[in-house]
């Protein structure tokens, strides 16, 4: 996070938030925005560590008001949970007076004692640990202990129209390990940003339309192979291709594309007979002329990549002729 914060950047990933980043533009970023780091910084991992740590240290020790988030709230004993790995977390929620926690509505479990599944499906899916090595569980204000003022922020943004799709609900399930993300085939070639949005890979791809509304992020469902992948890894068991599928009905239906209708048209029309099929892969042939820079719509394609090359002969001609 303090990466992605000193360089205005965005988070790629649910749980390495600066996964996009090397060694050598953390040291720049250090650097350029980091006035306390030391001018003979390297690029050395643990270098750079301390000197996050220090400066991170610092700023702890002078802040009034902290903001935090929680990864569960816990309604038996209105505690809130944090789960980390490198103690960040539970200085900003123990060192500054007032401690603001913004937190998701769907992160409420019934009960204290539910903490013993979750801490245990959390860490194995997330980083592979047995255990995440900072639990921190916070419940209100003690004395002469921790902040002074705590206030809870619930929050819906989006949640409560979520529960009420019936496929799209069990989305509200996750617990953020993004394993699904690690596994993903699209994820892992397109990365984060390339979503567009807070959440990425494949729960972000059924979150983010189930929160903002699919007219929002009409593309985001079809990010996807539907390979399943993701299916087989969550560990709450998120069916991820069957909401992807649901909300790509939900997009088409809102809003129907006419030129992409016209097209599967076109190709059921040429589809629809043998000599229409033959005739239609001869023509292909044409496509050469136009393949690095073609008219419109498709020269939104050929500004940045060409078009396939197509094969000199059809097939059926190529068989005809060694007949
Ligand atoms: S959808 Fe499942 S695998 Fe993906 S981040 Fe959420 S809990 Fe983890």
């Amino acid at each position: 996070e303090l990466i992605i914060q000193l360089s205005h950047d965005r988070p790629s990933h649910i749980v390495v938030p600066a996964l996009h980043r090397n060694r050598a533009e953390i040291r720049r970023i250090f650097l350029d925005h980091m006035p306390d780091a030391p001018r003979d910084l390297t690029d050395d991992p643990h270098a750079l560590a301390e000197a996050a740590r220090l400066h991170l240290r610092r700023l702890f020790l002078n802040t009034k008001v902290a903001v935090s988030g929680a990864n569960f709230a816990i309604a038996d004993t209105g505690g809130l949970l944090v789960a980390e790995s490198e103690g960040n977390g539970r200085m900003c929620l123990t060192l500054p007076e007032t401690l603001i926690s913004v937190v998701g509505i769907e992160k409420l479990i019934p009960r204290f004692s539910d903490l013993e599944v979750f801490l245990q499906l959390l860490p194995r899916s997330a980083t592979g640990e047995r255990m995440n090595p900072y639990n921190s569980v916070w419940t209100g204000v003690t004395e002469n202990d921790g902040p002074k003022h705590v206030h809870i922020v619930l929050l819906d943004n989006g949640r409560t129209k979520a529960l009420a799709d019936h496929t799209g609900r069990q989305a509200l399930r996750c617990i953020r390990c993004a394993a699904c993300l690690n596994v993903c085939p699209v994820y892992q070639r397109t990365g984060g940003h390339a979503y567009g949005a807070t959440y990425p890979g494949p729960i972000g791809a059924i979150l983010t339309p189930l929160l903002v509304g699919i007219e929002h992020a009409p593309q985001l469902p079809f990010a996807s192979s539907l390979c399943g992948a993701c299916y087989e890894v969550c560990p709450v068991e998120i069916d991820i291709p069957t909401v992807l599928v649901k909300l790509r009905h939900d997009a088409v239906t809102a809003k129907p594309h006419k030129a992409q209708d016209a097209t599967f048209a076109a190709a059921a029309q040429a589809m629809g007979g043998r000599r229409r099929w033959t005739a239609a892969l001869r023509s292909a042939r044409l496509l050469r002329l136009v393949r690095h820079a073609a008219p419109p719509p498709l020269s939104r394609w050929t500004r940045t990549r060409d078009l396939p090359d197509p094969p000199p002969q059809p097939l059926r001609d190529w068989w005809a002729k060694r007949k």
